[in-house]
């Protein structure tokens, strides 16, 4: 009959997907920027004389990560 083969083939349709303009994503990439430099920040930069939080607690926080990426500890 007809009606069976009518679920397979809803089964098999793609969905559609609403593309997402350039416009509506800048927002978004600007903010996600913003917080990947503060943490580049933290990660590679605060300590000593750039420190902008007083003693070591942010050093020690993120210390594996500085090593891991490279930057120059001790
Ligand atoms: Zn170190």
């Amino acid at each position: 009959m007809a009606q069976s083969a009518a679920p397979a083939a809803a089964s098999s349709a793609i969905p559609a997907v609403a593309p997402i303009s350039l416009k509506e994503i800048a927002p978004w990439a600007l903010f996600v920027g913003i917080l990947m430099l503060v943490l580049l920040y933290f990660v590679g930069a605060e300590q000593g004389a750039t420190s902008l939080i007083s003693g070591e607690n942010v050093h020690e926080w993120v210390h594996d990560g500085r090593h891991l990426l490279g930057f120059p500890c001790h």
